[in-house]
């Protein structure tokens, strides 16, 4: 980077701030900093790791000295509920927050926009019709894309999880949702049929995350052209999840574009900014083709 792409921070630089533990391998200051510097705004996105302990002392106190919005990651995204004013509905959706933005009056506003980056995969993907979808795990990130599946045209959503009880909760929470759930284990006759019959696959397991690169959430002969891939996964790239979608005819996007599309959910919370995604895109890429 030269010098001239660094902006010179002042007293008048804004703060934006990500919060979690560990904090060294998050990818939103990367993202956000380079959607900063393309819009020439005088903001910066610094990273915080308070312990558990110290994790309200830390927003509060951040807030209180002029923070401009905060992201919020793990282990937090759901101990930072009770600490803010105002749930939006994605928030309420999922139980969980990874963004927070504060007004004139110090208000502080909770938001998922894991849902965002679900919801912008979906519409990256070809249009066409779709109507039942298979979702692979039942953790924090099953729920953004369960709350984000709700808002498609998706009518039919089977939750596969290694355990069950996890996805028959998940399924349970989002009762009221614009869906029908069900549930399933991962067994491989069982995951054969489903897939056959889905138009849509979302993997929010950790299958096939580097350095398990090589691992398969589903075995590859199951893909087909019609079964489009979600994958929350973005490490390696392609995921071989993705690239086995693409191979077998079908559009696959990776949690690259799901990492994008919060963090430009965000940034509008944040600063009403329309972040520079191609600037955002670069930044992560060049960053995990050195790793
Ligand atoms: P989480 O709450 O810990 O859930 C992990 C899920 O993976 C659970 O459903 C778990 O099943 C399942 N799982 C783990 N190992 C498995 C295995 N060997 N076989 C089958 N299932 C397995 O984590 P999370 O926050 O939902 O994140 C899940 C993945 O999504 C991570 O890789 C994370 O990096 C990624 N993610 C990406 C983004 C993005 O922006 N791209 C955002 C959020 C998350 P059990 O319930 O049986 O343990």
């Amino acid at each position: 980077m030269t010098s001239d792409e660094i902006p010179p921070v002042t007293g008048a630089t804004k703060v934006l701030a990500i919060l979690g533990r560990p904090i060294e391998h998050a990818l939103s200051p990367l993202i956000h900093n380079a959607a900063l510097r393309s819009a020439k705004s005088d903001t910066i996105f610094i990273p915080f790791s308070p312990t558990e302990a110290d994790l309200e002392m830390c927003l509060r106190g951040l807030v209180a000295g002029g923070c401009a919005g905060l992201c919020i990651t793990i282990p937090y995204k759901t101990a930072v509920v009770p600490l803010v004013d105002h749930l939006d509905a994605s928030a309420v959706a999922t139980g969980a927050v990874n963004t927070v933005a504060v007004d004139q009056d110090l208000q502080l506003t909770g938001y998922n926009t894991d849902v965002d980056g679900v919801l912008l995969c979906y519409r990256s993907l070809p249009a066409k019709p779709r109507k039942r979808g298979l979702l692979l795990g039942a953790g924090g990130a099953a729920r953004a894309a369960v709350a984000a599946i709700a808002r498609t045209d998706i009518e039919h959503l089977t939750i596969v999880n290694r355990t069950i009880s996890k996805a028959e909760t998940v399924k349970d929470d989002f009762a009221d949702a614009d869906l029908t759930i069900d549930t399933a284990e991962f067994q491989d006759q069982e995951i054969r049929q489903l897939c056959a019959d889905a138009d849509l696959l979302v993997n929010t397991t950790s299958v096939g995350m580097y350095p398990k690169g090589d691992a398969m959430p589903v075995p590859p002969e199951v893909m087909h052209p019609g079964l489009d891939v979600i994958d929350a996964i973005y490490r390696p790239q392609p995921t071989r999840l993705c690239q086995e979608a693409i191979n077998a005819g079908a559009s696959a996007l990776a949690g690259v574009d799901w990492i994008i599309g919060q963090g430009v959910a965000a940034m509008k919370y944040w600063t009403g900014l329309d972040a520079d995604e191609a600037a955002m895109r670069k930044a992560i890429t060049e960053f995990l083709g050195r790793q």
